[in-house]
């Protein structure tokens, strides 16, 4: 991508290391060569690109913040950056990694035991294993702490019984991981292996968003599972919910790199449709968008990047990752629907990205938390009043 191509109105760059500019740029090269010129056809097929899944490896970017284990340690600033860059290239591709380096390797980096860690993380840090994250169901999404699925403890194993609902790289991941409640009620969290008796997955199909990557319906029938494999550090819903505090952040910044890309597709398109007899960026009404558009991008490059600064000095907290996740997925779909009114009729077809653009943003404003719930953590931060469940706790 050239300089002039980078949206950057504010010199943010300025505020990197050369080591996070040169990651971010090593991701948005590849993306720019691989990923955007085949994903339309991906996309309209609802077919995953396997095909992208080696020189993805290569890059060396799974596993994002994790330290050792293969994974490359970097920052959160990094980290963030990386996933817009995915993102603005397709938010398949970034959910994709979303889920495999952030929501399962990270769950293991965090709550498994330090030989679990040895066991899972380096073959996922090289992709030859990948990873998915079990905790939605089909009655459970934004209460996913009711979750009713069963894990019963017998002799060396554990088994599980129960449904799960959307889970991303459910059907082709080597480890998905199963969030269950024991006998004592407790959740934890259950690593089951590709091929394993009576864990089924069922790719769900009539998506009209992030149709290059596939969300599962997994069904558990008496799904055994050794006993070593059940994380070995999560003892209750709250360490879930700690997972989910720290990836967040990576979804403003997917966010972000939607906006990005919407951006600069629109401003080229504007500056190349002619009607009236002159360039569409000549007109008054458009110029308004695309500086209102410009201003949000570069509020949102600014509050992720202090927030992921923040990351970095172990001072982020739940609400503020709320606050960015929410902030950014609304900024962003306003922007995307902006930018696919600049296209007119054009907005609409798969060869100018930015229609997929339009219809992916829906899934990123509502995984991993919604809108609404993004709000109501960050109103029970400044209020110190619960209104997640409808009653005050
Ligand atoms: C493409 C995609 C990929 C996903 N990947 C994964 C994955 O890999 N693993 C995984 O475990 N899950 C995954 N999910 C699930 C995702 O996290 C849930 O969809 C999300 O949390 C919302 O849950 P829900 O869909 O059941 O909606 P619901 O919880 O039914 O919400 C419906 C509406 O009710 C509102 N609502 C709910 N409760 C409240 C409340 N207390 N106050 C006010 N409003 C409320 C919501 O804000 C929303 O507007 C994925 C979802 C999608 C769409």
């Amino acid at each position: 991508m050239t300089e002039t191509a980078r949206t950057d109105f504010y010199a943010v760059d300025e505020l990197l290391t050369p080591e996070e500019i040169d990651v971010r740029d090593r991701v948005a090269d590849w993306c720019a060569k691989e990923v955007t010129p085949r994903i339309n056809d991906y996309w309209e097929r609802a077919e995953f690109p396997f095909e992208l899944v080696p020189a993805f490896a290569q890059l060396g970017i799974a596993g994002g913040t994790i330290q050792g284990y293969g994974s490359p340690g970097m920052s959160a600033v990094a980290a963030g950056l990386v996933a817009a860059e995915l993102a603005r290239a397709d938010g398949s591709i970034g959910t994709f990694n979303g889920v495999h380096s952030f929501l399962a390797m990270q769950s293991i980096a965090l709550l498994g035991s330090e030989e679990q860690r040895e066991r899972f993380l380096p073959e996922m840090a090289r992709m030859e294993k990948i990873g998915a994250f079990g905790l939605t169901e089909p009655r459970h999404g934004s209460d996913a702490v009711a979750l009713e699925t069963r894990a019963r403890r017998d002799g060396d194993s554990f088994v599980l019984d129960g449904q799960k609902k959307w889970i991303g790289n459910g059907s082709i991941a080597d480890y998905v991981l199963i969030w269950a409640r024991d006998e004592e009620g407790q959740v934890g969290g259950y690593v089951v292996e590709k091929g394993t008796p009576g864990f089924t997955a069922r790719v769900m199909t009539g998506k009209t968003a992030l149709r290059a990557v596939w969300q599962a319906e997994i069904t558990l029938d008496g799904a055994r599972v050794p006993a070593e494999n059940k994380l070995a550090n999560c003892r209750s819903f709250k360490d879930v919910s700690t997972i989910l505090d720290r990836t967040r952040y990576t979804v403003a910044w997917r966010a972000l790199g939607v906006a990005m890309a919407s951006y600069e597709l629109a401003l080229a398109h504007c500056l190349s449709r002619e009607q009236f007899g002159q360039p569409i960026a000549g007109y008054q009404l458009v110029q308004e968008k695309l500086a209102t558009m410009l201003a949000e991008i570069t509020n949102m490059q600014l509050m992720c990047w202090r927030l992921s600064s923040l990351a970095d000095a172990g001072r982020m907290t739940a609400a503020m990752a709320s606050l960015a996740k929410r902030h950014c997925c609304a900024t962003a779909r306003q922007i995307v629907a902006d930018a696919r009114d600049l296209f007119g009729g054009d907005g609409i077809l798969l060869e100018h990205h930015i229609a997929r653009h339009h219809a992916d943003i829906e899934a990123i404003y509502t995984f991993e938390g919604t809108d609404h719930v993004q709000a109501l953590i960050v109103g029970r931060e400044i209020t110190g009043l619960s209104a997640i469940s409808g009653r005050r706790r």
